[in-house]
């Protein structure tokens, strides 16, 4: 146990650094996400690794709901993110319901950094911000060749890092907090076993 809460320390450091460096950059770029927005946590393919999910399972068993958490979870079956709290009737207005331990692939939300096929430097833009903000997007496109975004890869590279095997698959958001807390009620309860019963 021991382990995954040092690792987590660093990731939650690492986190906090991703989200203001894209938050940093989609400000400056003048790329702004529509005030309460949620189209991006509707989109069914939002992947993420179990070690993403860590700070979350660990907050979870701390607060006492990791078992019913993952219960829910296993009986979600909506294509949009389990942890998304949509506020209108469209569901494209909500937040976040873990915004503190969001994995880091939702700090990447907005404007990121990729590489084509070619190995050119892209920029992935959501359709929202293109359509509300696209002569920001256009200026932001021209600028590729002068200034490198915050690189997706780059960051998903750096949380390996922390912890190659936990990181090496991505999957569905809640699979990989699904994984995540059977991994932290495993290690808890192994922890019991041994005799070991100070907090964790
Ligand atoms: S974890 Fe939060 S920010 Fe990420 S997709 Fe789900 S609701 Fe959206």
């Amino acid at each position: 146990m021991q382990q995954l809460l040092a690792v987590t320390s660093e990731l939650m450091i690492l986190n906090d650094e991703i989200a203001q460096t894209y938050s940093g950059y989609q400000n400056d770029r003048k790329l702004f996400c529509r005030t309460g927005c949620g189209e991006c946590c509707l989109h069914p393919g939002i992947e993420a690794s179990v070690l993403e999910m860590l700070p979350l399972a660990l907050y979870l068993h701390e607060q006492g709901t990791a078992e019913s958490t993952l219960e829910a979870l296993q009986q979600h079956e909506q294509d949009s993110c389990f942890f998304y709290q949509p506020s209108s009737a469209d569901r494209k207005s909500g937040h976040c319901g873990i915004y503190a331990y969001r994995p880091a692939v939702c700090r990447m939300f907005g404007a990121a950094g990729y590489r084509g096929r070619q190995g050119e430097v892209l920029l992935s833009i959501c359709k929202v911000i293109r359509a509300d903000e696209p002569a920001a997007v256009v200026a932001a496109e021209l600028s590729l060749t002068i200034e490198i975004p915050p690189m997706m890869m780059n960051h998903k590279a750096q949380i390996a890092q922390l912890d190659y095997e936990l990181s090496k698959q991505n999957m569905p958001i809640k699979d990989a907090a699904a994984a995540a807390l059977e991994k932290v009620l495993t290690k808890a309860w192994y922890a019991e076993m041994a005799g070991f019963s100070e907090p964790l």
